[in-house]
């Protein structure tokens, strides 16, 4: 692979942030020698004839993808990152919130650090709003049992990737927005050096966030996804313990008291029983996840 960098965009109804910036990110690329990567997420503006027409109206060569479906951050992102071919990729969203002057900032550092991973981090950068962080500090808390954790921002958009290594795990991640935390994660968990660099933010100039509106049921299901994807036992093994403790001090009271089997005892016993069997099951799913 040459030693070079890819930026790649996912967009999904950005038609407006895409007439005023993207030009800035072709000149950009242009002068720096990047490659692009735009993917167009099934959008149902006018997204992807913007882009082609300004594929048909410069000079610079860059690749458009496009899915007639909508499929997500995560698909659009992979999308994007399995066609790149230089050393290193480079992930910004399409609503013009990023600097294209952190994208070298990142790629120098990447060069100069042998990183595999730098997440650029908005820390001090408050949330959009308090339900999303909220949201971000139980992932966090979770990830934190699960694995020893010094990254901040595990979901910001803009990361750089050594591209061989982000190609392997694509089939790890989901479709939804949760890639950005579980790719991270993944990262961390088989023991690449990921590193932070600190990065500014603007404001949204136009168009909706997705994820203003993500719902507590997806971040439940992420912290599902990530418990059985990185390290059930540390989740399953301790409640099924407590369970069996409980169980078994309640009964033997009631036993040696002469009172018999108890039932809510037995009951206790059995959950705790069955919550280890299903750790062993999360345990085997977690391999073979990994090892696909
Ligand atoms: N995006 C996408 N598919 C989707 C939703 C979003 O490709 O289904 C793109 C979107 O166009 C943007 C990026 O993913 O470039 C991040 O989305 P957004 O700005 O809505 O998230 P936020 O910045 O609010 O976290
Ligand atoms: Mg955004």
């Amino acid at each position: 692979m040459p030693d070079n960098l890819t930026i790649v965009i996912p967009a999904y109804n950005e038609s407006e942030s895409l007439s005023l910036f993207f030009s800035e990110v072709l000149d950009h690329c242009k002068n720096k020698g990047y490659q692009l990567i735009i993917v167009n997420d099934g959008s149902s503006d006018n997204t992807l004839s913007i882009l082609t027409d300004f594929k048909k109206n410069s000079d610079f060569d860059f690749t458009v993808l496009s899915h007639k479906v909508n499929r997500g951050y995560g698909g659009a992102l992979k999308s994007g990152i399995a066609k790149s071919k230089t050393k290193y990729t480079i992930t910004i969203d399409a609503d013009g919130q990023h600097y294209l002057e952190d994208v070298d900032v990142l790629f120098e550092k990447i060069k100069e650090t042998d990183a595999d991973l730098i997440v650029g981090s908005r820390r001090g950068h408050s949330s959009a709003s308090v339900y999303r962080s909220v949201g971000k500090s139980i992932i966090r808390m979770v990830a934190k049992i699960l694995m020893k954790l010094s990254i901040y921002d595990i979901n910001s958009g803009m990361k750089i990737y050594d591209t061989e290594l982000v190609q392997k795990y694509l089939s790890l991640t989901p479709d939804t927005m949760s890639f950005s935390d579980i790719i991270t994660l993944t990262f961390v968990n088989n023991r690449h050096l990921v590193i932070e660099e600190p990065i500014r933010i603007k404001e949204r100039i136009k168009g909706l966030s997705t994820i203003g509106v993500r719902t507590a049921f997806e971040t439940v299901m992420e912290i599902i996804n990530i418990i059985i994807l990185f390290n059930p036992a540390r989740i399953f093994l301790p409640i099924s313990a407590f369970f069996l403790v409980f169980g078994t001090i309640w009964g033997a009271n009631f036993f040696f008291q002469g009172k018999g089997i108890s039932i809510g005892a037995s009951t206790l016993i059995l959950t705790g029983l069955i919550i280890f069997l299903l750790g062993l099951i999360a345990e085997q799913l977690s391999a073979v996840r990994k090892n696909q």
